[in-house]
């Protein structure tokens, strides 16, 4: 069966000898042209037309009100958790089952994250665990949240849309509701994704987008803070931008801020592949049907788009049998050239995070043994 699929995936991407990636990026639009008019006009660093049009643009496209531009993904999650009142010795609620850099985030911001189950289906937070665990840990007091076990306040909850497949984030936002939780979504992987006619990061107070080289489009490195908060969005620009309060000469600075905000010239760059997401979306979508037929006669299951879903297919992803079947498939595919990847290692399990308050992990420990993602780029 293994070589079945290996040889499924070299006649897709029609590359019979070379290495096939697992994900790359595709400059087909007016990336070099943006990049020359960026380094003809000199304003390849945090000012200039390009910044101040890719978030327009972004904002346009997501229907978030507003959009601030970030160096990359991770430090877009690490202001959106400040901004939304994230503070010292506070709890988040996020999910085992992530890239390292949203749990990091959490840190960064001087808070510890708490680890709850996702769902099978969708790989994301799943509002059931996250209730069972409020309704048993924790208690309001002030019109606050707060953990009864460590007397911790529960300020936020960051679910993560896996691999651009929503999570249930509209039952998540409507117990985060209950319970005076903060919302912040980390769609990093999300761009071009839709839930119920929504672009996801934009159910909850405020979310980071990812363009870092190997999403489905790229600044280089960078990335967005989306909500439809003026309050919010003002304050993250203005943390992103060292806390530099505007004057004609003086440098007049009002708080502890950061350089977080993205070049000119990432920005010029992003700009194209803006223009031309579209295009990925139904390359991608495309490549994503043909798995899905393929595997439909395979005891190897393809992770699908659910009903009211409609997803940018980023990275596909498929389900082993057990820990053994995926690692068998990895050797072998990786041994034939044909790039593949585990799903991440749970948080939990990492040295720094092992002793993190956590709910039974049932769901996540089933995916990390089973999901492997195989090569997803724009084929031309
Ligand atoms: C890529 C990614 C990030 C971080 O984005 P960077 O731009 O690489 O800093 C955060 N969370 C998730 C889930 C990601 O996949």
């Amino acid at each position: 069966m293994n070589s079945e699929i290996i040889d499924f995936i070299r006649d897709t991407f029609g590359e019979k000898e070379s290495f096939i990636p697992l994900h790359v990026p595709t400059f087909i639009g007016n990336e070099k042209k943006y990049l020359n008019e960026c380094i003809d006009s000199t304003f390849v660093s945090s000012v200039g037309k390009f910044v101040d049009l890719f978030e327009v643009k972004v904002a346009e496209y997501t229907k978030a009100k507003h959009a601030i531009v970030c160096v990359n993904g991770t430090n877009a999650l690490h202001l959106s958790l400040l901004v939304a009142g994230v503070e010292s010795g506070d709890e988040v609620i996020t999910q085992p089952l992530t890239f390292i850099a949203t749990t990091n985030a959490i840190v960064y911001a001087n808070a510890t994250p708490v680890f709850i189950d996702v769902d099978r289906d969708t790989m994301g937070l799943s509002p059931k665990a996250l209730k069972a665990f409020l309704e048993e840990h924790s208690e309001q007091k002030n019109g606050e949240c707060y953990n009864k076990i460590t007397n911790n306040r529960i300020k936020a909850c960051m679910p993560m849309h896996t691999f651009g497949h929503a999570c249930r984030i509209d039952e998540i936002l409507s117990i985060c509701k209950d319970y005076n939780i903060e919302l912040i979504e980390d769609a990093a992987e999300g761009m071009g994704s839709f839930y119920k006619g929504k672009h996801l990061g934009t159910f909850g107070k405020i979310a980071a987008i990812s363009f870092n080289g190997n999403k489905i489009m790229t600044t280089g490195g960078g990335g967005i803070i989306l909500t439809n908060d003026y309050e919010l969005a003002a304050r993250a620009k203005h943390l992103s931008t060292q806390s530099k309060v505007p004057h004609k000469w003086e440098y007049v600075h009002d708080n502890i801020g950061f350089n977080y905000r993205m070049p000119n010239i990432n920005a010029a760059l992003g700009l194209a592949q803006l223009e031309g997401l579209d295009f990925f979306l139904k390359n991608k979508r495309e490549l994503a049907s043909k798995y899905s037929t393929f595997f439909k006669n395979s005891e190897i299951s393809f992770f699908e788009e659910r009903d009211e879903e409609q997803c940018n297919f980023w990275l596909n992803a498929i389900f082993l049998k057990d820990r053994k079947e995926r690692d068998l498939f990895l050797g072998e595919s990786n041994e034939a050239g044909v790039m593949t990847r585990p799903i991440w290692q749970l948080m939990n399990k990492l040295p720094m995070y092992k002793n993190n308050v956590k709910g039974p992990l049932t769901n996540a420990e089933w995916l990390e043994d089973r999901v492997v993602n195989i090569p997803s780029s724009v084929r031309l």
